[in-house]
């Protein structure tokens, strides 16, 4: 056991999780491999100490990567819900540090010295970036969604087309959240055709809410119709019922301009007239988890005095890493310095250069071996956003390519993932596929150790 402790690797992992989960881990290791010595074959004996110290490095490995751990996203998916969502701006990493390290005027009036409001500074860049009169911020979009519903539909009845029932990931139900926020669910309009005249003739005295869902993970193509938000919230004020949009992604930029199919942005939503928008933190936007509505003066200071508000809370690094990703938005030039507008930013031809450099590191380092263990090559690939947008459109990338002889693609992906840094590719034929789209170029050195050590 003393000495596993001393070995470098080893002490690396005490200092991580601490000697006893070492200890109790390479314990386990050197009984199994007494057990299999005397079970199996005693002639063989104990494996050398070379080989087990292997092991015991394997079996750590594993520990770690059971806690929340950093990968590289090399799966070509932007904003990848599996992998954490959109990773934070610098900005927004330097507000965070600084506030959550000491105390902050969170909910303190510096000026009058009284006790002030937790979501009045977001609320006023949430204003200029979106154009809606008040916003406010809880956990996620499936929070808003919730408070909106418990705070209007409770015991009366939201009217949802039947074309965006949606269910997002994670179970998230449209109609079971309908049903556990007491409201009553009316459907209208057929799975392909709803019209104005669907929802005017659903509309009765109790009708809480018109509402709209962005059917972010689907499409439905063909013989279809649908109803404009300007429209549907035209008949909201006629009718003196509260329109709402759940609307997901949350672009506050259109995405049009790095190519991609236009993407509704808040501040459509907002300005055809909808009175409350929902959307994420982390998806479009490029900042924390969160979820951020909003709408009319009126309908969120209902929000505001809903109970359920205290326990959908978010906390101070939150804020201010959303705070600080929102003023990247006031001035164009610092749009990309949010991560995912800076991955949409590099050009096929620049990622081709990337990949064609990463692929030559790593032949250069097999030619130095007696024979190469593999092939790799460059690859053109398609990305996508990601993150419930433009569910159908791919972003030409470029990618590397990695096959192992004698291994198959899927044991080869496993090893990269399994060990530091720990790359996330895809399965493609007999090769692991290594879009460099979502991983920063300063990481492309790590890229090639990964394949070098997990080809080794
Ligand atoms: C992603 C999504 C949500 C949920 O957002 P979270 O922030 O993950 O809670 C809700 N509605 C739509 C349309 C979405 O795309």
């Amino acid at each position: 056991m003393n000495r596993f402790l001393a070995e470098p690797d080893i002490a690396a992992f005490s200092a991580l999780f601490g000697t006893t989960v070492v200890k109790t881990t390479v314990d386990a290791v050197l009984r199994g491999a007494r057990a299999a010595a005397v079970r199996d074959d005693a002639r063989r004996g104990v494996p050398a100490f070379g080989e087990l110290l292997d092991r015991a490095r394997r079996a750590l490995a594993r520990v770690e990567s059971n806690e929340l751990v950093e990968v590289l996203n090399g799966t070509g998916i932007l904003l990848h819900t599996n992998l954490g969502r959109a990773p934070l701006a610098p900005a927004a990493l330097a507000a965070m540090t600084s506030i959550a390290a000491g105390y902050s005027n969170l909910e303190f009036d510096l000026d009058a010295g009284t006790r002030g409001s937790r979501y009045a500074r977001v609320s006023t860049l949430l204003r200029e970036t979106t154009g809606a009169e008040d916003a406010l911020v809880v956990n996620n979009c499936a929070a808003a969604v919730l408070l909106i519903l418990d705070t209007f539909g409770k015991g009366r009845e939201v009217v949802v087309s039947r074309n965006q029932l949606i269910e997002i990931g994670g179970g998230f139900r449209l109609p079971d959240v309908l049903a556990r926020s007491g409201a009553t669910l009316v459907e209208v309009g057929a799975t392909n055709k709803v019209y104005l005249r669907d929802f005017e003739r659903a509309l009765t005295p109790n009708t809480a809410l018109l509402m709209r869902s962005h059917t972010s993970n689907y499409r439905i193509e063909g013989f279809t119709a649908d109803v404009a938000a300007a429209d549907l919230a035209a008949l909201g004020k006629r009718a003196g019922v509260p329109v709402v949009e759940d609307l997901g992604g949350g672009a506050l930029v259109d995405l049009a301009r790095y190519g991609l199919p236009h993407e509704r942005t808040v501040r459509e939503a907002v300005a055809d007239g909808v009175d409350l928008v929902a959307f994420s933190g982390d998806k479009l936007l490029g900042g924390p988890q969160c979820g951020i509505v909003a709408g009319t003066t009126a309908a969120i200071a209902r929000l505001r005095a809903n109970p359920l508000l205290r326990a959908l809370r978010v906390d101070k690094a939150t804020l201010a890493a959303l705070a600080a990703t929102l003023r990247l938005y006031l001035r164009d030039e610092d749009l990309e310095t949010i991560p995912f507008y800076g991955m949409l930013a590099w050009s096929q031809g620049d990622l081709m250069f990337r990949a064609r450099t990463v692929a030559s590191a790593i032949q250069s380092i097999w030619a130095g071996a007696d024979t190469a263990p593999g092939t790799v090559r460059d690859l053109a690939t398609q990305a996508y956003a990601g993150g419930g947008s433009a569910p159908l459109a791919t972003i030409p990338s470029h990618a590397v390519a990695i096959r192992r002889d004698g291994v198959s693609a899927n044991a080869l992906a496993a090893t990269l993932r399994r060990t530091p840094p720990r790359l996330i590719g895809r399965v493609e034929g007999d090769e692991v596929v290594v879009d460099l789209r979502a991983i920063p170029s300063a990481r492309d050195a790590d890229v090639v150790d990964a394949v070098v050590r997990a080809t080794a």
